[in-house]
C-alpha cells in the first residue's frame, strides 16, 4: 500500500535522490556555468533533464526547486517552484510578468517595507498604479480592487512587523470576483505552517532568506504556482500562456537566479524546516505569554494569543502561530530603543527566521523606508524573531532588558 509521504519526508527526499554518477547522498554543489554537449544540442541527461547554461538551469537549483514545490502544495495538484537570488528578485519577477503600464495592484496596509518600496519607487514610476488596503478587512480590499484593471491583490499573512492575519480564502474570492489574481507572501508562515495555494491563492512568494534557509547564512527567494496544466492553474493575463511557464521564462530572461551554493544552502535548510518551526513556535508562545504578563509592555502582537484579532483565522489556516512576536512599550520610543540595546542573547539585527534570536526596532530599522507613508509603524514597537536557543535563556534575557529599559 502506498501512502503520501509527510512534509519532512518530502523536504528531505524529493529532488535529493542519490547522485547517479557517485551515489552522493546529498546533491552536489554543481558550481559550473556551462555543460559539455555531445554534438551540437546533445545535452547529457544523466540527471533526467539536460543542462546547457546555469542561468537557464543548474542541477543544484533544480534539486531545491523540486523539494520546494513538493512542500508548497496545492492539494493533489502539482506545483512549480522557481528559485531566485533574493525575495525581492522573486517579487520583481511577479511584478514584471503580471503587470504592464496602466495596470493596477492592491497592496496590504502593512506590507514588508521592501515590498512597498518595490511598488512605490520602482513599479509605480514605470506606470503600474497601486492602492493599499488593510487585507485583514475583506470589504476594504473589495473597495480597493478595480475590476478589469487590477492584476493582482498582494497579501502577507502574518504581516511584518504587526503580525496581522488575513483570511486568505476570503481575499482570494474577492480578487477572483474582480478578475484579479491573489499573490501571498508566505515568508513568515513558511510552507510548513500555511499553504496559500490550497486556500485559493495563485502565486506564493517567499524570502527563503528567512525560515527556509533558516541559518542566517544565505539570501534567496522563491515563487510557487500551480504547474502548467494542473487543475486551477491560471494563465498570464497579458499573453494567455500558463503562468508557471511565463514566470519560468522571466526567471531566465531577467536572470536573477540563485547560484548553486545558495540553492544548496537553502535546500539544506529546507530539510529541517518542520522541526525548526515547531520549536520556533513553541518558544514564541512562551515569550508572548511572558510579555503579556510584563508590566512594562502595553500590547503583545502574536496570533497565538486568544485576544489577537486574527486568532481564529490563524488557527484555521495555520498549523502553528509561528516564531515572530512584536510588542509595544508602555513608556514609548525610548524604552523600545533601550530594550533593543540591552539584550545579550537576542542579537540586535534586521532579518528573521534564523536559528539565533534577533531583536529590532522596526520604526528605525526594517521599516525606516516607510516612515511618513500609510505603512508607518508605531515607534514604541519592538519585533522579536524567536530563535532556537533554550527558552529559559530567552526569557531571562528579555526580563533583564526590560528592567534596564525601565530604570
Ligand atoms: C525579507 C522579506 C522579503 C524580502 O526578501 P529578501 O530575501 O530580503 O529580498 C519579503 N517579504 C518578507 C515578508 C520578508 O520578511
Amino acid at each position: 500500500m502506498s501512502r503520501t509521504p509527510g512534509f519532512s519526508t518530502r523536504a528531505i527526499h524529493v529532488g535529493s535522490e542519490p547522485d547517479p554518477a557517485t551515489g552522493s547522498v546529498i546533491p552536489p554543489i554543481y558550481q559550473t556555468s556551462t555543460y559539455a554537449q555531445d554534438g551540437v544540442g546533445g545535452l547529457r541527461t544523466g540527471l533526467g533533464v539536460g543542462y546547457e547554461y546555469s542561468r537557464s538551469g543548474n542541477p543544484t537549483r533544480t534539486a531545491f526547486e523540486s523539494a520546494f514545490a513538493a512542500v508548497e502544495t496545492a492539494g493533489e495538484e502539482p506545483t512549480r517552484a522557481l528559485s531566485f537570488a533574493s525575495g525581492l528578485a522573486a517579487e520583481d519577477a511577479v511584478v514584471r510578468t503580471l503587470t504592464r503600464p496602466g495596470d493596477h495592484v492592491v497592496l496590504p496596509g502593512d506590507a514588508y517595507g521592501g515590498t512597498y518600496r518595490l511598488f512605490a519607487r520602482v513599479a509605480e514610476p514605470w506606470g503600474v498604479a497601486f492602492d493599499t488596503a488593510p487585507s485583514s478587512d475583506v470589504d476594504a480590499v473589495r473597495a480597493a480592487v478595480q475590476p478589469g484593471r487590477t492584476r493582482f491583490v498582494w497579501v502577507e499573512t502574518p504581516t511584518n512587523p504587526l503580525l496581522g492575519i488575513t483570511d486568505i480564502a476570503a481575499v482570494a474570492a474577492v480578487a477572483h470576483e474582480a478578475g484579479a489574481l491573489l499573490v501571498v507572501d508566505n515568508t513568515f508562515a513558511t510552507p510548513y505552517l500555511q499553504n496559500p495555494l490550497e486556500l485559493g491563492a495563485d502565486v506564493v512568494v517567499h524570502s527563503t532568506t528567512k525560515y527556509v534557509g533558516g541559518h542566517s547564512d544565505v539570501v534567496g527567494g522563491a515563487l510557487v504556482v500551480r504547474a502548467a496544466g494542473a487543475a486551477g492553474a491560471v494563465t498570464d493575463p497579458h499573453t494567455s500562456e500558463p503562468l508557471a511557464d511565463r514566470l519560468a521564462w522571466h526567471q531566465n530572461a531577467m536572470g536573477a537566479v540563485s547560484g548553486p551554493f545558495d540553492a544548496w544552502l537553502t535546500l539544506r535548510g529546507l530539510k529541517t524546516l518542520a522541526v525548526r518551526m515547531e520549536r520556533h513556535s513553541a518558544s514564541a508562545a512562551q515569550v508572548a505569554q511572558f510579555l503579556v504578563d510584563h508590566p512594562a509592555v502595553s500590547d503583545v502582537l502574536y496570533p497565538g494569543l486568544p485576544g489577537h484579532p486574527g486568532h481564529d483565522v490563524a488557527a484555521r489556516q495555520m498549523r502553528l502561530p509561528g516564531g515572530m512576536v512584536s510588542f509595544r512599550l508602555r513608556r514609548g520610543r525610548d524604552a523600545a530603543l533601550k530594550t533593543c540595546a540591552s539584550t545579550g542573547v537576542f542579537t540586535l539585527a534586521e532579518s528573521l527566521g534564523g536559528i539565533e534570536s534577533l531583536i529590532e526596532h522596526p520604526g528605525a530599522m526594517t521599516h525606516a523606508s516607510v516612515a511618513g507613508s500609510p505603512l508607518e509603524v508605531p515607534d514604541d514597537l519592538v519585533r522579536l524573531s524567536v530563535g532556537l536557543e533554550d527558552v529559559d535563556d530567552l526569557l531571562a534575557d528579555l526580563d533583564a532588558a526590560l528592567a534596564a529599559a525601565s530604570a
